[in-house]
């Protein structure tokens, strides 16, 4: 297969079809703008799973996505798209970097979903950003776009609170990305896992995400396995 991007946890390979890409999931992981990096056997299909999970159960929501079929358990079919270079982010609960930008305590419940945009670049290490900056930088091409982003990031934060809410996971905060299909439609795409999710247990407080790496807190395969077997569960 012809490769053609790898980023920092997946590869994305040609197809026979011009408008479909395979989307392969790695197993390294990466924390701190690629500071702090690992390679962890099985988690790769841990988020294949997770991803296809999610993007399945979004798609029935009325929210288009770039799945289209899982093709192995670290392989997705996915529609081919142009990424757009921001990194959307929904927060419910402080934690990360917002906590560490305003000085807020980790774990207050926020009056209502702050939704923020970041530059992809890792040479700047992924600014946060506001719509102006968005615009200036030709990230996208006018207002409505980015009223379209913060609007599918509200969506589908109000879908997954309830969805992990049901297993028994509080929803913190999450990065999502879009993309632009060959008909310039918004749709999204890349992944939704607890590489880009902070999950909480509801019962024990315990942090079931990237956290976990990111802070030597515990084995994160053992987590991403509850989550993942916990989706099935709620299906
Ligand atoms: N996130 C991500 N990729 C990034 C930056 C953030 O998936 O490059 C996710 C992160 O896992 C968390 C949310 O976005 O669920 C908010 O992250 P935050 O801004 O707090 O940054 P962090 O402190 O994690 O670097």
């Amino acid at each position: 297969m012809e490769l053609l991007y790898e980023g920092k946890a997946k590869k994305i390979f040609k197809t026979e079809n011009p408008e479909e890409v395979i989307c392969q999931f790695k197993d390294s992981l990466t924390a701190f703008n690629g500071e702090k990096k690992e390679e962890e056997e099985g988690k790769g299909s841990l988020n294949c799973q997770i991803t296809s999970i999610i993007f399945q159960a979004l798609e029935k929501e009325g929210i288009p996505t770039h799945f289209l079929k899982e093709l192995s358990p670290t392989q997705l079919l996915v529609k081919r798209v142009e990424i757009i270079p921001i990194e959307v982010v929904v927060r419910n609960i402080v934690a990360g970097s917002l906590a560490r930008r305003l000085g807020l305590p980790e774990g207050e419940k926020l009056p209502f979903p702050i939704v923020e945009f970041y530059y992809k670049n890792d040479d700047l290490n992924d600014p946060l950003i506001n719509d102006d900056h968005a615009l200036i930088l030709g990230l996208v091409e006018n207002r409505e776009e980015l009223e379209q982003l913060r609007e599918y990031g509200k969506k589908v934060n109000r879908f997954l609170i309830h969805f992990f809410d049901k297993i028994g996971l509080t929803l913190v905060d999450f990065k999502i990305e879009f993309g632009k299909d060959k008909e310039g439609k918004i749709i999204l795409a890349d992944e939704i896992t607890p590489d880009s999710c902070r999950l909480w247990d509801k019962k024990t407080g315990k942090k079931m995400d990237k956290d976990l790496f990111r802070f030597n807190l515990g084995n994160i395969k053992e987590a991403y396995q509850e989550v993942l077997n916990r989706l099935k569960e709620g299906q």
